[in-house]
């Protein structure tokens, strides 16, 4: 079973590029996800394809008129059984790793790109839910379809080769995430930490929970209340509270 993307917009080209690359081309050309562009302009009846028009009540600037959205949709239900249906809107639901994984789950997601001013309200009565990809305005909905469905991809079974970096990716199990280093082991008098060069796989593991446990309380201590903290992560952030490393860690815990 593949998860079935099919985005509403009057660029369909702007997705030319994103298939193109890296894990999302993998994942198109293994069929385990499609992303079906859907142009609004094919479903326009005038000769000039309109896809807009002026506010009601006045204002500036033009909005997405609801014919060709609703024609696309009709077209969507003989192609699709149960289209989960999104609409790019800045006030919508803050997409987050959470909501990610809600979609990686669905069969056949929707996502209608608002453009110029946004949407007639009316396209509403289609939508499952609105969404937004943060507290702030971009130029149309496109930007944020290529966010939704990079995250939501990377979540797919058998997408990423190492399902392994799945689970330590930040926010999958609510920490952020440990530094890590490549060769060489020292650059420009920098070195690499010489836990990780030690070969001792428990204490690297305990290091890098510590590091993701400081990380997250120095960066993102909102995340800390919902993390699902085990008892050994409660000793180690006691260190951390307190400014102490990773040593006075393994020295006070008796660790060798
Ligand atoms: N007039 C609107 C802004 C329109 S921006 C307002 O007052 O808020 C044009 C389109 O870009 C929107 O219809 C929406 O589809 C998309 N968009 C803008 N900001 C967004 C965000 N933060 N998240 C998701 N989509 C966004």
């Amino acid at each position: 079973m593949s998860l079935r993307f099919f985005v509403l917009t009057i660029f369909p080209d702007f997705f030319d590029c994103f298939k193109k690359y890296g894990i999302v081309n993998k994942a198109l050309k293994t069929g385990k996800v499609q992303i079906n562009t859907i142009n609004l302009r094919d479903f326009t009846e005038d000769k000039h394809r309109t896809v807009d028009d002026v506010v009601y009540g006045g204002g500036p600037g033009m909005l997405l008129k609801p014919e060709p959205i609703f024609k696309a949709y009709d077209y969507l239900k003989t192609v699709s059984q149960n289209p989960f249906v999104l609409i790019t809107e800045p006030w919508g639901r803050k997409f987050d790793q959470q909501f990610a994984k809600e979609l990686s789950q669905k069969e056949d997601v929707v996502i209608i790109c608002g453009r110029y001013e946004g949407v007639d309200e009316r396209v509403k009565t289609i939508v499952h839910q609105e969404v937004s990809i943060g507290d702030f305005i971009l130029s149309g909905g496109e930007t944020a379809a290529l966010v939704i469905m990079d995250s939501v991809i990377r979540l797919l079974p058998e997408v990423l080769s190492e399902e392994e970096s799945l689970k330590v990716d930040s926010f999958s199990d609510g920490l952020l995430g440990y530094p890590n280093y490549t060769r060489p082991a020292e650059f420009r008098g920098m070195k690499v930490p010489e836990i990780l060069l030690s070969g001792n796989h428990k204490l690297i593991s305990l290091w890098r929970r510590f590091q993701q446990l400081k990380r997250t309380y120095e960066k993102r201590p909102d995340l800390l209340e919902k993390a699902n903290l085990s008892l050994e992560d409660k000793k180690m952030l006691n260190y951390i509270y307190k400014g102490k490393d990773f040593e006075d860690y393994i020295k006070g815990e008796k660790i060798d």
